[in-house]
């Protein structure tokens, strides 16, 4: 049983007044509890971090980078404990959690490479004077986490933040606190000085506080788009810097030029990994022209697929229900049914197994991102009708494009309007040093949330002027 308290720097601190259950989603069993932060504890980490940030900032970026070489060497050494950790209480399959912890490696790899990519410039720019500008951190962030990459996505900010002088103050989701509390201990082992990174368990009103608080400089929040919305309000009208990641709805273009079988397969294998929980999980198919053979494949594989073998659990009974409700509600025709779906494995686990639903227009299909293993499909005539249909759509995380045709490819990348675009690419996360980030409802703010795309929300440049006198003494202006 895990016992997680609030990490106050290096320090543990327990609140027993706010105890919480924490359950694995493959079995529905208590795994252990979380304490949740009090007003008094979020005061001590943001005390510490300013300080210890003081101290910190005043290193190089070199010296600062060392402590992410450490880092990558924990999550190598304790690789099988973090998939072991992330599997029991997110519910991924063993290796997904091994994927992110290698995810968690390339980032500290990119965070080591920023002091060879944030150097200034510097220019003259009028006789006898020189413009230098100079980076410096923020100070102190806060880092809000969802629930569905608990390793991964607190380590899109941590690391770069720390890098660019920073001290962090994460917020993990309610639903995954054990691999965030592993986190800060790993850091704490590769040498990371204490106060520079804290975790503070809660849910709404630790945000709030957060938001709030005047020790915080910057947010980032990854999480659904009502929230990111309050949370994205809520921080910069207290004039903080934020950038908040939202929900996706991501929607797949496919040619009837395509093979149907290599394509519906990277497809469904797009919309139900890690069961859907994915902000660029494939959520919509907008069939071009004559694609029968295409949309066949993908409800016949759907049909094959089991829950609990090849469609990890969701992370919460509620969460099921939800997808239940979706189902039950949609005006769409339900071909493949999840509600009845098969359980291997443990069925006190929270599984559904994949959904097929097509609609005769997009109009018909509901705005609302479901986030499980649920494939919307409508079928239109022309590439541009599903370019309009896409560029409708209130979210733009990701969208792909499957087509053997060069020229299709290239009117889809200029017209589709989402973040991270695909193309014959089911899932087209960018990987750094390229930048992760959406458009639309699925991003609020400006820049991304890694890679160079990352570093002005995280630094602040200083522009420094200087003027020269000249060898023979006169004003530069004589
Ligand atoms: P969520 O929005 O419920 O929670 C995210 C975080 O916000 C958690 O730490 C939670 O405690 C906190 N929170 C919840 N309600 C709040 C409120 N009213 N005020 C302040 N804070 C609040 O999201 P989730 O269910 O944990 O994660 C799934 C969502 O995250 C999906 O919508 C998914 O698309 C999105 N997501 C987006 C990205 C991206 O990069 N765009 C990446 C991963 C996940």
């Amino acid at each position: 049983m895990y016992k997680i308290g609030n990490q106050i720097g290096q320090e543990t601190v327990h609140n027993p007044a706010s105890v919480h259950p924490v359950t694995s989603p493959l079995t529905g069993q208590v795994i252990g509890e979380v304490s949740y932060a009090d007003p008094a504890m979020i005061d001590r980490a943001i005390a510490k971090a300013r300080e210890a940030q003081r101290q910190w900032a005043q290193l190089t970026y070199k010296k600062r980078s060392e402590v992410l070489f450490a880092m990558r060497q924990q999550l190598q050494t304790h690789e099988d404990e973090l998939a072991q950790i992330i599997t029991q209480e997110n519910g991924k399959s063993l290796a997904e959690s091994r994927a992110a912890v290698a995810k968690a490696i390339e980032l500290c790899e990119f965070a080591v490479s920023i002091p060879a990519l944030i150097a200034g410039k510097t220019e003259i720019v009028s006789t006898g004077i020189e413009v230098k500008e100079m980076t410096f951190p923020v100070g102190v962030l806060a880092c809000v986490t969802p629930f569905n990459f608990p390793m991964m996505v607190p380590m899109w900010t941590i690391p770069n933040a720390l890098v660019c002088g920073n001290a962090v103050i994460l917020k993990p989701s309610e639903a995954t606190p054990v691999t965030a509390m592993k986190i800060a201990e790993l850091f704490a082992q590769a040498g990371l000085p204490d106060g520079l990174l804290s975790v503070v368990n809660g849910e709404k009103e630790v945000v709030e506080a957060l938001c709030d608080h005047p020790g915080i400089d910057a947010l980032t929040f990854v999480g659904s788009t009502p929230v990111a919305k309050l949370v994205y309000k809520r921080a910069t009208s207290n004039l903080k810097r934020c950038l908040a990641m939202g929900g996706a709805k991501n929607h797949i273009l496919v040619t009837d030029e395509v093979n149907p079988e290599i394509v519906a397969k990277e497809i469904t294998s797009a919309a139900y990994g890690m069961s859907g929980q994915r902000c660029m999980a494939a959520s919509v198919v907008l069939a071009i022209g004559h694609c029968g053979a295409v949309i066949d494949q993908i409800i016949a594989i759907s049909k094959q697929m089991v829950a609990g073998r090849d469609c990890p659990p969701l992370i919460s009974r509620k969460a099921v229900e939800k997808i239940g409700q979706y189902l039950d509600q949609t005006p769409g025709t339900v071909v493949v049914d999840g509600r009845r779906a098969m359980v291997e494995g443990d069925p006190n686990g929270y599984y559904i197994g994949p959904s097929v639903i097509l609609y005769d227009t997009m109009e018909a299909m509901p705005e609302e991102e479901v986030f499980g293993p649920t494939l919307e499909i409508i079928q239109v005539a022309t590439l541009e009708e599903a370019i309009a249909y896409q560029n409708r759509s209130p979210y733009g995380n990701g969208a792909s494009i499957f087509t053997d045709t060069g020229l299709y490819a290239q009117e889809a990348s200029l017209g589709l309007s989402s973040g991270m675009l695909g193309i014959n690419i089911g899932v087209p996360v960018p990987r750094d040093p390229f930048s992760f980030g959406g458009l639309k409802g699925s991003k609020f703010g400006y820049g991304d949330i890694t890679g160079y795309g990352s570093l002005p929300l995280l630094t602040t440049t200083r522009k420094v002027t200087t003027k020269w006198n000249p060898k023979d003494k006169k004003d530069w202006l004589s």
